[in-house]
């Protein structure tokens, strides 16, 4: 079986309960809806293509038979905007015309916006453009596809796009796709990220451990304009997955090795590594007694902490 044919909605659930599994904001879906239906019906959203959450994501609402599977990838083109002008001029159905003029602005945010793009997959009997009696679409499937989407080809004068499944199932990638794969991880893990704040004083504590240096590849952090050294302090157990908050769990990295550690091929080797370095650099912290320029002081939380001076 294709991933094409692996992606193809069974289940028939509402756009309401879609939208809301996406991340959009429903508040005003429920509150303005005066369908007897009850509020899943509300007619300002249900029939949408297109849901833009300012800021952080869209929701496009596509038909899996246009779908494409090439060298892999699975990509969607489309033209919504030449949609749009045709049903303006040419059907003369107006909210048809709306909605797929909608649809194109809620690309174009996600360009502006450098927004990550979730799919309601649809499949069903898609309405035919030449079809004079206008039958509407009638759909069978419609299911949240769990991957974000990426425009990988927008044209910005006739609306026309390009969009591949996934975020790095693209030959390359850059600090723009893994900024994209950054949000969809908050919007998943919104609720339990929250809960943490960093203290500041571990990451400062573990900044003056590293001397500067990758505690991974042992290079110096790169020199900003300021003459301050580049590190990025990362936890070697997420806190996400219960990692605690101390020393003994963070480390100093280089960008790059930061990078890898989060999104490299080795980043399981790289954990078990960065876990034996924090570990024993804990140890070198508590094994070091009265060593020069080093004071002793206690911390609110009443932990003994060296402080390198
Ligand atoms: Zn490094």
């Amino acid at each position: 079986m294709s991933r094409l044919e692996d992606i193809r909605p069974k289940a028939q659930h509402s756009v309401f309960d879609l939208a809301e599994q996406a991340g959009f904001d429903v508040t005003d879906w429920i509150e303005s809806s005066n369908d007897a239906r009850g509020h899943k019906a509300n007619p300002k959203y249900c029939y949408e293509w297109a849901f833009v959450e300012p800021e952080r994501l869209i929701i496009l609402n596509l038909w899996h038979p246009a779908m494409h599977e090439i060298d892999g990838r699975i990509i969607a083109k489309d033209n919504f905007r030449a949609d749009a002008e045709y049903h303006r001029n040419v059907t003369g159905k107006t909210s048809w015309a709306k909605r797929a003029k909608r649809l194109d602005d809620a690309l174009q945010i996600a360009l502006r916006g450098n927004l990550p793009v979730r799919v309601i997959l649809i499949d069903g009997i898609r309405r035919s453009k030449d079809d004079p009696t206008l039958t509407p679409s009638s759909v069978r499937a419609r299911e949240l596809d769990p991957k974000p989407w990426t425009i990988v080809a927008y044209d910005w004068d006739t609306g026309e796009f390009e969009l591949s499944r996934g975020i790095f199932d693209q030959p390359c990638v850059d600090q723009f796709d893994l900024d994209l794969a950054d949000k969809v991880a908050v919007e998943r893990q919104e609720k339990l990220t929250a809960a943490f704040v960093r203290d500041p004083a571990v990451r400062r504590r573990v900044l003056v451990r590293s001397k500067g240096r990758c505690e991974l590849c042992g290079n110096e952090g790169f020199k900003m304009a300021s003459g301050a050294l580049y590190l990025e302090t990362h936890h070697v157990k997420p806190l996400a997955d219960g990692g605690p908050d101390i020393e003994e769990n963070v480390v100093a990295l280089c960008a790059d090795d930061h990078r890898r550690a989060h999104y490299g091929a080795e980043r399981d080797h790289i954990a078990e590594q960065l876990a034996a370095i924090a570990a024993k650099s804990a140890s070198n912290r508590h094994g070091a007694k009265s060593k020069k320029n080093v004071i002793e002081k206690e911390d609110p939380h009443s932990r003994r902490v060296r402080v390198q001076i």
